[in-house]
């Protein structure tokens, strides 16, 4: 694949100008070709106004067709996996084994999207499917074998577009009731931001990105700075399974260049109507003001990451300290801790085990090479974090400076802090997000201050607690202070390591995410691109096949109050 480093507006690339920005391999500080042209803003009104047409057509297409088009980029990316892995392996220094894995959940949620999809129109209902063949003068495509969908039948049913049926009554007194139809439709173009520590999953095809899509929505993609290579080869993927399934132009573009320029004149551009994002805070809370502060506001569904505290209850310790710290050794410097979902906070009781879990965290921690970070500015934050940390009176070090004897590159060591949890709740710092290999472990005087503790924390993406059935019998409030903060309740594991799956929500409340009633990972991410449209009166043959009386897609509805597939 010939990387050209042009944005990609559409079936076109966009024509370079300004001076080059080149790609950078954090191992080696060293450039890596091409250089990479940014979008203007002329590009970015061209890439809105295209996906806004596209809109008109992409919005009326069946499910199966929508399906077809993220199955044929599944197939892309599995057939280019090779090339893909070694690209961004030189960009972000993360392990070729991780990026085979990360295409892999990067396919399997695209197919995940498209089986829910393939559940308004079941394919074993024989209903025609796939796109037409494309007319005359359209995209060059090149048809590649792809294997055929493997639609999970579980899925198959059409439940995730709410439909909704109360018939009406002329006879009603004293007035009559009106026929009442709904469903869920999109919203329109919708920008992503891509992440920079998931160069697959949650990038230029990743799970924004594919729940967009498939609720109907074109996407106009802002990738990130620290794998531009890998973006650009997976926006050329994208760009050829639109251009195979006949997509109308600008259902995907995509638009390099720095978040404050061109990432903002996006989320600025009328035509956008939804935002997502994931990143750091300033960040997310930026894309949020800048998109409630526009003449329409729209959502922005930006996942903010968290520190997500870790309960180790007496019980647990007592049975296994050693365990658990070698679980949560393993758990904090995952992909040198670089992970929204790392568990940066550890709450203790006083119990004579304690000391086995930190003296064995500790060796754990010090024994850990260095690891490099995905980006210089990465590396400067969490070097600056943990020198906050070490700076906290009544906090202490006990492994050594990240940076101690480490010459150049963003190669960052791990950190352990140990508090009491007077510390943590005088120093709200402590709440910060240290976003690479670090933790801090807060020794509470009792139970009821680590409940305290557990009252004062932010919204979080998940809470993980470690305990016995009978400490899970006596801490019952703990449980549900946490319900209250978070998105996803860990029993006896690690938050790191998260499930692509229905039941699966990648979110929490305020500041982990924008919005905590959403979630960027499982099929309900679809919900954060569609608003309900309602029906009153209307004749059957105009309304959508979803609503039409006799049911021709044999979709589940709510008819009456009650949930039914029959018409
Ligand atoms: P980031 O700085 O928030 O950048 C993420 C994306 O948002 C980039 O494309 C960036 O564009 C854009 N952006 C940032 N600030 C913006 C602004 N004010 N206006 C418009 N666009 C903006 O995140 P990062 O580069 O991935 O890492 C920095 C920190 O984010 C980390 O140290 C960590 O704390 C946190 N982080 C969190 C997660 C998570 O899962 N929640 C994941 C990764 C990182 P440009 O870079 O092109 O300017």
């Amino acid at each position: 694949m010939k990387l050209e480093g042009l944005s990609i507006c559409g079936y076109n690339r966009v024509k370079p100008s300004g001076r080059p920005t080149p790609a950078i391999n954090p191992a080696t500080s060293g450039q890596l070709e091409p250089g990479y042209f940014w979008a203007t803003p002329e590009d970015v009104t061209q890439a809105a106004q295209l996906a806004a047409r596209a809109f008109l057509e992409y919005r009326r297409w069946s499910a199966t067709r929508r399906a077809d088009l993220l199955s044929r980029i599944a197939g892309l990316i599995e057939a280019s996996a090779s090339a893909l892995v070694e690209r961004a392996h030189q960009e972000t220094a993360l392990p070729p084994a991780r990026l085979q894995s990360e295409t892999s959940r990067t396919c399997g949620q695209l197919r995940l999207f498209a089986a829910l999809l393939q559940s308004s129109f079941g394919a074993q209902r024989g209903t025609k499917t796939a796109a037409p063949e494309p007319g005359e003068g359209g995209p060059t495509r090149q048809h590649l074998s792809l294997p055929a969908p493997n639609y999970d039948s579980a899925c198959q049913e059409g439940w995730w577009l709410d439909a909704r049926i109360d018939h009406g009554n002329s006879e009603r007194k004293p007035l009559p009731k009106p026929d009442v139809r709904s469903i869920l439709v999109p919203l329109g173009p919708v920008a992503v931001f891509s992440s920079s520590n998931f160069p697959f999953a949650f990038s230029v095809a990743g799970g924004d990105t594919a729940s967009a899509l498939a609720a109907g929505c074109p996407v106009i993609v802002k990738p990130h700075q620290g794998h531009l290579g890998a973006s650009e080869m997976v926006g050329i993927i994208v760009q050829q399974a639109a251009g195979e399934c006949n997509a109308p132009d600008g259902v995907f573009s995509l638009l390099f260049g720095p978040g404050r320029d061109v990432g903002m004149a996006l989320v600025k551009h009328p035509l956008i109507k939804a935002v997502g994002f994931t990143g750091s805070r300033a960040g997310g809370r930026a894309l949020m003001d800048a998109a409630a502060a526009r003449p329409e506001p729209i959502p922005v569904y930006a996942e903010m990451g968290s520190i997500n505290p870790v309960f180790l209850l007496p019980g647990a310790l007592q049975q296994r300290a050693a365990a658990l710290a070698t679980g949560l050794h393993a758990s904090v410097t995952l992909g040198v801790g670089q992970f929204c979902t790392n568990p940066g906070l550890v709450f203790i009781e006083p119990e004579p085990a304690n000391r086995i879990f930190l003296q064995s965290l500790e060796s754990l921690m010090a024994a850990t090479p260095p690891g490099t970070m995905l980006t210089q500015s990465i590396h400067s934050e969490y070097t600056a974090g943990v020198e906050k940390f070490s700076r906290t009176p009544g906090v202490r070090c006990v492994t050594t400076p990240p940076a101690d004897g480490i010459q150049g590159g963003a190669q960052a060591r791990t950190a352990l802090f140990v508090t009491d949890a007077e510390t943590f709740l005088s120093h709200h710092t402590l709440m910060d997000e240290v976003f690479g290999p670090s933790t801090l472990v807060v020794q509470c005087g009792s139970r009821s201050q680590m409940l305290v503790a557990a009252q004062e924390l932010e919204g979080q993406l998940t809470a993980t607690v470690h305990g016995t059935p009978e400490d899970f019998a006596t801490n019952a409030e703990l449980l549900a202070i946490l319900e209250t903060k978070v998105g996803r309740l860990v029993c006896n594991g690690f938050p790191t390591g998260v499930e692509v799956c229905h039941a699966m929500t990648h979110g929490g409340p305020y500041p982990a995410t924008a919005d905590g009633r959403s979630t960027s990972v499982g099929t309900r991410a679809i919900q954060r691109f569609v608003r309900p449209l309602c029906y009153q009166n209307f004749p059957d043959a105009a309304l959508p096949d979803e609503l039409k009386e006799s049911n021709p897609l044999g979709i589940w509805r709510l008819v009456d109050g009650k949930l039914s597939k029959k018409s």
